[in-house]
């Protein structure tokens, strides 16, 4: 019940509370904030992925996007890095002009293509499924450096994966965070969770493709480093994937010492706030972040 009071009373809670509460889940507001994050977790043996934040874009703003992107590609690169991207389609104003949204798009994914550089196409809501796929199927004829985004509170999701790994793409699995209709999206936890398990062990046992394995949920990244090794996988069938500030460090160190590989998704921008809120309600001790912070305490 305090945990649902605090979610609701979130809007209410000055920017200035959100920062200081959140700043744990974005590296910064530079991209040199996001290097140096980036750098800190390859020293740990732990690889990135770099998403610039922001969704919705005007196509004016969309030029920006690409360029700041291509910038990032530019330095991770130059600095040695081991680091992904991560984007949007709608940051690229797929929403409003897609044929212009998809070749600034393809231009990234093939300057990234040169300097050695994996571009994700994220997963929003589901009014973008079927033209976030599609691009994805035009890139990956194309370049070999693109993934995408499969989420498990979709029903259609099973179909998806089913094409996916007979073309044997490199997938990220995530439960999904936007809100959708029960007509096409499982609402139940646990059914999101045994969607989820079956959906990663079918694509495991695929004959090609890659799978990264997003989520924060110990138990299902128990039974996936079981079935794993009961199954003789290796780091070149997939990957354990977690948010930057999701406290679940212990586990990170236990899998990277079994010799499974793990990359965190970096978020840094001048559009913290959006993703902020978005986290703290994911965020189980949410109640007494914001409340020792509302009447003045430090959490
Ligand atoms: C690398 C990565 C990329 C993602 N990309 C996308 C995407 O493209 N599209 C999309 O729709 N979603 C994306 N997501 C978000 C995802 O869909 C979930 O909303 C989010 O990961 C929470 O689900 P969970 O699997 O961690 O399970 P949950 O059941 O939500 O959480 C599991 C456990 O982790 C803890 N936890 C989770 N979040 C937090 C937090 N913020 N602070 C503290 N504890 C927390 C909870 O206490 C819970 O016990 C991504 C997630 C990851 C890890």
């Amino acid at each position: 019940m305090f945990g649902k009071l605090a979610v609701w009373m979130l809007p209410l809670v000055p920017r200035s509370v959100v920062r200081s509460v959140a700043s744990r889940y974005v590296a910064g507001e530079t991209a040199a904030d996001a290097m140096d994050t980036v750098r800190t977790l390859n020293a740990k043996a732990i690889r990135a992925t770099i998403d610039i934040l922001g969704e919705d874009s005007s196509s004016q703003e969309a030029d920006k996007v690409l360029a700041d992107y291509m910038a990032i590609a530019d330095e991770i690169k130059k600095q040695g890095l081991n680091s992904g991207i991560s984007i949007k389609p709608s940051h690229f104003a797929a929403h409003e002009d897609e044929g212009q949204a998809f070749d600034r798009i393809r231009q990234l994914v093939k300057h990234c293509e040169d300097l050695g550089v994996f571009v994700r196409l994220d997963m929003e809501s589901s009014r973008l499924t079927d033209l976030t796929q599609d691009f994805y199927f035009r890139l990956a004829k194309e370049f070999g450096n693109i993934g995408v985004v499969i989420q498990a509170y979709l029903k259609r999701s099973e179909q998806d994966m089913k094409k996916l790994a007979e073309a044997g793409a490199n997938v990220r699995l995530c439960k999904g965070i936007y809100n959708e209709s029960s007509d096409i999206a499982y609402k139940n936890k646990d059914e999101i969770t045994d969607n989820y398990l079956n959906l990663a062990k079918s694509y495991l046992t695929s004959d090609k493709g890659f799978l990264a394995v997003a989520t924060h949920d110990r138990g299902i990244i128990g039974q996936i480093d079981r079935f794993a090794r009961e199954k003789g996988l290796t780091t070149e069938d997939f990957e354990f994937q977690s948010l930057l500030g999701v406290p679940i460090d212990d586990v990170i160190e236990a899998m990277i010492k079994k010799g499974w590989a793990w990359r965190v998704y970096v978020p840094f921008g001048e559009e913290w706030y959006g993703y902020s809120v978005r986290r703290l309600k994911e965020n189980p001790k949410i109640a007494s972040y914001v409340i020792k912070h509302m009447f003045g305490g430090k959490a």
